[in-house]
């Protein structure tokens, strides 16, 4: 297929904002591609090339981006930065520089999109000392034979700035109607995408084999689910409204979320957002096939570092210790931890998503065998808010967040946020109601004891309809000097130019940087704001949200990707039930 053709559609996808329109052309693109390279159209539609949980990420930043324009025009760097400056994104940058380069030469050769795939594919492989210099080379190579067209798309591609405004539920709709005729069909697709977490390998099943080949995807061990999440209540009263019945409370823990998955004695660990995480904890490998009483199995669990003197949970923060590529074992000894078992998706050839929660814990009670590192997740069936209160007390003072409340007929719903899960944390009594998980865009340099390091973050919230990041605070507080020094090694590396184009704000920040990093955020208040754009025009016209006496939690949550931060509708529901509890 010619990557001409895909950088077409492209274009007329950014060209429209409504969603009909973008689906029936993206319908009209899947129906155009051949069924072999289908899965490689679909991430690339996303922004990627390979499933989240491969790893595979392209990170390129924007200077090496720069070079490889210039090798491939033959203009000087500044020339190009300056041009950048100017406008547009560096796509359309390198569009217009190569557009004066293909001017003067001949013609370009026709480039196909496996070649562009398969060349992002080993950029992203590449590691090492000349890696650079291959990277620079191998995007210059592209650039030498593209179109301008194909270039501005492949750039965006490289850079992480392709927006196409395509949610996955879009991508989802449009496949059912593509190779099955039927809207309706979305619900068998998104389960598909549910158990394995691959709508690429998905659309290759949908395009060669149809609905039937769609009903065959199962769980298996090894492929992971997309994981089911909670909708948050702000007090044991709303807790006990919303269930109108009798219900489970289990400690709510504050460590990672680990999806463990067992064949005989090898073990996989996923995380939240469903990345290989099995490196950094060689003691789950080593101990866990022991404590399970089954063949194979697919569990989830909190992993929690601990105190092995005392026994008592440590911090979050704690396990980003063992986030390292090196010196694991060193990590694994200072930093001990206990996983927390508190679900059961699959054992020895039993699918269990579909049974009520309380059948699920009953099975995972006989397939944990507890000792000092393996537990469960302690549980007690409840039903006012005496008792509610009550469980959540002793939470917090074992040093969890608060509680999961969870419905005891519903089945394990994957990739669903709903209120079958009701988390309730401490915070949640007073103030906001719930912490933020918020991107990092900018920054403003600090004073005094801040100098050289960043004083004040600028935070975005995820605008998921049109795939943008609003700024919506500014947050100075919260830090201490180690968090300080942390958060300028992250982020000083992912320094930009200029902003982002999927960024939006008005604010003139020191710097700008890739948007990369979650944190997690509390405040006071939600209000409304003429400065920053988080769900502008929603609530009151031109203004948008923003949030009263933010403070930095002390987390950085590495596990979460910037599509998983709070989002708008989030931040609306949050200001709309501040609004009804005055
Ligand atoms: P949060 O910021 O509150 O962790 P989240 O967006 O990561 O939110 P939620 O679904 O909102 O995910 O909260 C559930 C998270 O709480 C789970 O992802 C899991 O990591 C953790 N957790 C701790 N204890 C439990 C438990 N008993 N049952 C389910 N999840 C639990």
């Amino acid at each position: 297929m010619k990557f001409a053709e895909i950088a077409q559609f492209f274009e007329r996808m950014e060209g429209t904002t409504k969603r009909l329109e973008l689906t029936e052309i993206l319908v009209e693109l899947l129906k155009n591609t051949p069924s072999d390279v289908i899965s490689k159209v679909v991430y690339l539609i996303q922004g990627k090339i390979r499933p989240n949980f491969e790893g595979v990420e392209l990170g390129i930043a924007e200077k090496l981006a720069i070079k490889s324009i210039s090798k491939s025009a033959g203009i000087p760097i500044k020339k190009i930065e300056d041009a950048y400056r100017l406008g547009g994104d560096l796509g359309i940058t390198a569009a217009n520089v190569l557009k004066e380069k293909t001017q003067t030469t001949f013609s370009t050769e026709n480039i196909t999109l496996e070649r562009v795939y398969d060349t992002l594919f080993k950029i992203a492989n590449l590691e090492g000392k000349r890696s650079q210099d291959m990277k620079i080379r191998y995007i210059s190579s592209l650039l030498n034979d593209a179109t301008t067209n194909e270039a501005k798309f492949i750039l965006k591609i490289l850079l992480g700035t392709l927006r196409l405004g395509i949610a996955e539920n879009t991508l989802i709709v449009a496949l059912a109607i593509a190779f099955t005729g039927e809207k309706d069909n979305r619900e068998l697709i998104e389960n598909a995408y549910n158990v394995s977490s691959d709508l690429g390998h998905v659309s290759e099943v949908v395009a060669t084999q149809g609905i039937d080949g769609i009903k065959k995807f199962e769980i298996s061990v090894f492929s992971p689910v997309r994981p089911m999440l909670a909708d948050r209540v702000k007090s044991e009263e709303e807790a006990v409204k919303k269930f109108q019945t009798e219900f489970a409370a289990e400690y709510k823990l504050d460590g990672e979320r680990a999806q463990i998955h067992k064949k005989g004695n090898e073990i996989v660990i996923f995380s939240r957002s469903l990345e290989k995480i099995t490196q950094y904890y060689p003691d789950i490998v080593e101990k866990i096939p022991n404590v399970l009483i089954c063949d194979d199995c697919i569990l989830e669990a909190e992993v929690v570092a601990m105190n092995e003197n005392t026994g008592d949970f440590l911090p979050f923060q704690e396990l980003m210790h063992r986030r390292r590529k090196y010196k694991i074992e060193k990590a694994v000894s200072d930093y001990p931890i206990t996983v927390n078992f508190f679900d059961v998706l699959y054992y020895d050839g039993n699918k269990t998503i579909e049974l009520p929660y309380l059948e699920r814990r009953r099975i995972l009670t006989k397939i944990v065998k507890e000792d000092r590192f393996a537990k469960m997740i302690p549980m007690s069936i409840i039903k006012n808010e005496g008792e509610v209160l009550e469980v959540l007390e002793n939470s917090i003072n074992s040093g969890c967040e608060g509680l999961m409340l969870k419905m005891p007929q519903s089945p394990y719903k994957a990739g669903m946020r709903g209120s079958n899960w009701l988390k309730l944390k401490r915070e949640y009594q007073n103030e906001l109601g719930d912490s933020l998980d918020l991107i990092v865009v900018g920054a403003f340099f600090g004073k005094g004891r801040r100098t050289g390091r960043y004083g004040t973050l600028l935070l975005s919230t995820y605008d998921s309809e049109n795939d943008t990041f609003p700024s919506i605070c500014k947050v100075g507080t919260g830090f201490t000097d180690e968090s300080l020094d942390q958060l300028y090694q992250i982020l000083s590396p992912t320094v930009t130019i200029k902003k982002n184009s999927r960024v939006e704000s008005d604010m003139d920040a020191d710097v700008w940087f890739d948007p990369n990093l979650v944190i997690e955020i509390v405040a006071s208040e939600i209000t409304l704001s003429p400065i920053h754009k988080t769900a502008y025009d929603v609530i009151r016209k031109n203004s948008g949200i923003a949030l009263r006496f933010p403070k930095f939690t002390g987390k950085i949550r590495t596990e979460k990707h910037i599509e998983d931060a709070s989002t708008d509708e989030e931040v609306i529901a949050l200001y709309k039930s501040q609004k009804k509890s005055i």
